[in-house]
């Protein structure tokens, strides 16, 4: 590997424009699996944590000039739980203080327990143009073991009554690898969402995490532990299907119809400038890493007392944590080398030879030649002429593939 202090580390600048993220903490109730910043029966917090939040929104964008706006997501939690008055809020904070382009995405994800004719008027109303629905499975049991508080039949209904209120852009998460779930269940699922005639679907593979409720049942027995075997034929089934119904997988996790990929998550995988508003948000401006506080009660504290401290600061320069936020992680570019290659290999694209070139000043080959040679000799990643992406093989064992460009620095 060359000498990594000579290499130029510029990543693209918030002035071209940002993804923006809006987290709300808040859920009816807890599904059994999530370990999410995110909270039930602190409703009360509402008012307060929206006040602060329309405070975040617009200290940011005094500090960084009224930026260019590419897409909005506001992501939780449950935003759809939030009275339809405060998404309409945020929104319009949003608009009057960023530049939001005429065509930005505005996704908004929902439960399908929230969904009635008359919120998602509203929420077209606030210019929201996608919906990312947590539809998780079509099977009650398995809904009922993940904790979720909707049937397959009430997720159904939701989808007809968005479609109806406009809404041509919705994408549906699926989650597969659960406890007692067989292939077959999983292909029903899989062919209910492809009748529903979803225009993206996005397919995480269960993670037990630690201090869950899920975690705690695996643990004393009362459920087995998923098979990984079995995760892994379910995900080829998916490919299998989805590829066969129209979809492309475009990204390790995702498949959408022509056109209705994600903007916004596309930001993130291309290692593009964002910045993160809300409880324990994450931000990535200016070669700078930074996240918010986690707790909503100390997020909304901080931003009473100290949102002024956005202003005054400079984002070129920020070094200690200030306002909201929590901690700033120093970004060299041995770092932002290793993340680009680690976010973009999970296109289907894969990254693009010019794009890191032009961000590093050193074509991606000679950076990581030893690792390159490694994982093609063993079938992971294919080099083409345009890019470095996974084989199909590679795509099965992506997070080891990922390891190697992380490893190294
Ligand atoms: S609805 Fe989503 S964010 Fe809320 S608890 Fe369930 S999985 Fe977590």
């Amino acid at each position: 590997m060359p000498n990594l202090a000579q290499i130029k580390h510029n990543p693209p600048s918030y002035e071209q424009g940002i993804g923006l993220y809006v987290h709300i903490p808040f859920c009816q109730t807890k599904c059994s699996y999530c370990d999410f910043n995110t909270y039930e029966r602190i409703e009360d917090q509402i008012p307060n944590y929206v006040s602060a939040l329309k405070n975040e929104i617009k200290a940011w964008s005094d500090l960084l000039s009224q930026p260019v706006v590419h897409t909005i997501f506001l992501g939780g939690g449950t935003p759809s739980y939030l009275p339809v008055d405060d998404i309409k809020h945020i929104l319009s904070t949003i608009h009057s203080n960023y530049k939001v382009q005429d065509s930005a995405e505005i996704t908004m994800e929902c439960n399908p327990g929230d969904i009635t004719l008359e919120q998602a008027s509203g929420w077209s109303d606030a210019k929201v143009n996608r919906v990312s629905m947590g539809v998780q499975s079509f099977n009650d049991g398995l809904l009922a073991l993940l904790g979720r508080r909707h049937t397959a039949n009430e997720a159904k209904q939701a989808f007809h009554t968005l479609r109806k209120v406009g809404f041509k852009n919705q994408s549906l998460d699926l989650i597969y690898g659960l406890p007692h779930q067989s292939a077959s269940q999983w292909s029903h699922t899989l062919d209910e969402a492809i009748e529903l005639g979803s225009d993206h679907i996005s397919l995480y593979s269960l993670q037990i995490e630690e201090g869950t409720p899920l975690a705690v049942d695996v643990k004393k027995g009362r459920y087995p532990i998923p098979d990984d075997d079995l995760a892994a034929e379910m995900y080829e089934e998916a490919q299998r299907k989805l590829t066969a119904n129209g979809f492309s997988q475009y990204e390790i996790s995702n498949w959408a119809k022509p056109g209705m990929e994600s903007q916004h998550n596309t930001i993130y995988w291309l290692n593009e400038p964002y910045l993160g508003v809300g409880a324990g948000a994450h931000s990535w401006l200016e070669g700078q890493r930074f996240f918010n506080l986690k707790s909503p009660t100390r997020y909304v504290t901080a931003m009473d007392n100290n949102y002024k401290e956005i202003n005054q600061g400079s984002i070129a320069t920020m070094q200690e944590p200030f306002g909201p936020v929590a901690q700033i992680d120093v970004t060299t570019a041995a770092i932002d080398m290793g993340e680009t290659m680690m976010m973009g290999m999970r296109l289907n694209e894969g990254v693009s030879h010019k794009r890191f070139e032009k961000r590093f000043g050193t074509a991606l080959n000679k950076i990581f030649s030893k690792e390159l040679d490694r994982l093609v000799a063993l079938d992971l990643v294919e080099i083409t002429d345009k890019s470095v992406r996974l084989s199909d093989k590679g795509r099965l064992l992506g997070n080891e593939v990922f390891a190697e460009f992380i490893s190294e620095q």
